[in-house]
């Protein structure tokens, strides 16, 4: 745990531990005997333990006590990942709206959406997605082209097209980034919207990963109606209220494997099991990982000394993020190595680890981005040549144009 624990917060920890002990019946089992395998009953009973979960007081742990959270602060929130870690029990299911979305229309919502939407997202009751990324805009998120047009009558016409939509195949609502103004510089004429998946003219169709899992999806806008009140955070505002969303991503990616659950004592138990302690070379690898993955969970720590503090957390929990992916890449490349084939097996418990992971290095800010911002921002490296500053979107690709 490493944590050391203030009073309260040790006495949120036995309450949040009674809670799960009492509870973890209730729990859907989604691996070993008995586990759930239709897609639709393991989103259903996910669901339903969220909702289980938010009333226990582990789920939504920072939101505010108005809108059904604790009012707790970042360690809380992570004592609650430990305990249900703990327990062996699944966390909720919309970590993306829980933990970023959420706290985006907190920060940034009318009264009548913080009203109606957050309870129902708390509760698992109405699942979010994240419409940002599109083909031509992901690490340059703010040349999307997606665009929102305003009818005579106030409200919004949108089209065009988001990518990498992690859950979008059961949301029943997305928060989307459009383009409002194109004749502005980039960052300027961007606003957040409101979007009900089951709108008319969305369109949501899966990728399917290496892993097996159709986890993200592509979704089409065709002349989709929204309502005049539909945005979040003002009118040409959507890049402020997008890094309010990228700063709760970063920091939830960033915390390392404490939240993702990559703990270099379960690598060690798995080639323990093989035998594998004996070689030297494991060993070392071993101890390198170990090395790397404890100091990035101090690493987390500072950054949570940080919000708990009410400061904003520098481009540390980049380097947390890298850190983590490759370290456990690493291992996983190590176990591979190890257990041979077997380690993909659809029974392993690592099959999914292991294919999931390179698609880590890019959710959530590639690896290239986030060393540009740490050799930028922490080691003072002159910044990346710029084309953008100050010119309209609309003018943008006959400059690139001319400077190819
Ligand atoms: C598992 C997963 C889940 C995701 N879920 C969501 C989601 O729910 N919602 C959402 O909106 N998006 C989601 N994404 C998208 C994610 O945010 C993007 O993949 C990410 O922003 C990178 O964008 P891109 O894939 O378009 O790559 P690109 O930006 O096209 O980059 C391609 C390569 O070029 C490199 N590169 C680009 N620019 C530079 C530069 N200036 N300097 C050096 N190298 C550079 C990148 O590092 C990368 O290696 C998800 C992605 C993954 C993998």
């Amino acid at each position: 745990m490493d944590l050391n624990d203030t009073p309260e917060q040790a006495a949120y920890r036995a309450r949040a531990r009674a809670w799960l002990q009492e509870n973890r019946a209730q729990a859907p089992v989604l691996s070993g005997p008995g586990a759930l395998t239709e897609e639709a009953e393991i989103i259903a009973a996910r669901r339903k333990w969220q909702g289980r979960l938010a009333e226990g007081g582990l789920a939504g742990v920072t939101w505010p006590e108005d809108y059904g959270g604790q009012g707790l602060g970042p360690v809380e929130q992570v004592i609650a990942g430990q305990e249900i870690s703990r327990a062996g029990v699944p966390g909720i299911l919309d970590a993306i709206g829980v933990g970023m979305l959420g706290p985006t229309i907190i920060a940034h919502g009318s009264e009548e959406q913080k009203a109606r939407y957050l309870g129902p997202m708390l509760h698992g009751e109405e699942v979010w997605c994240q419409l940002f990324s599109e083909p031509a805009a992901g690490s340059d998120l703010a040349a999307i082209q997606t665009r929102a047009r305003r009818a005579e009558d106030g409200s919004w016409v949108l089209s065009g097209q988001k990518v990498w939509t992690t859950n979008a195949q059961f949301a029943s609502f997305g928060l989307l980034l459009a383009r409002t103004d194109p004749d502005v510089p980039k960052h300027n004429g961007l606003t957040m919207f409101v979007v009900p998946m089951d709108a008319p003219g969305v369109t949501v169709r899966g990728l399917r990963q290496i892993s097996g899992e159709a986890e993200f999806n592509e979704v089409f806008f065709d002349e989709v109606h929204l309502p005049a009140d539909a945005d979040v955070g003002g009118v040409g505002n959507g890049w402020r209220t997008a890094l309010t969303t990228l700063m709760f991503e970063r920091v939830t990616i960033g915390l390392g494997g404490e939240g993702l659950g990559y703990d270099p004592l379960r690598f060690a138990r798995a080639l323990l099991a093989a035998g594998a302690q004996r070689d030297p070379l494991v060993r070392k690898r071993l101890g390198e990982i170990a090395a790397e993955l404890t100091a990035v969970r101090f690493t987390g720590y500072r950054v949570l000394t940080a919000l708990q503090q009410g400061q904003i957390p520098g481009p540390e929990a980049g380097l947390a993020k890298v850190t983590t992916v490759n370290s456990a890449i690493a291992a996983g490349d190590l176990i591979a190595e190890v257990l041979g084939p077997d380690a993909l097996a659809s029974e392993s418990e690592w099959a999914y680890m292991i294919s999931f992971l390179p698609g880590l290095k890019s959710a959530g800010g590639t690896e290239e981005i986030l060393r540009n911002t740490i050799g930028e921002r922490v080691l003072g490296l002159p910044a990346e040549p710029r084309l953008d500053k100050g010119v309209p979107f609309s003018e943008l690709r006959a400059k690139e144009t001319a400077a190819q």
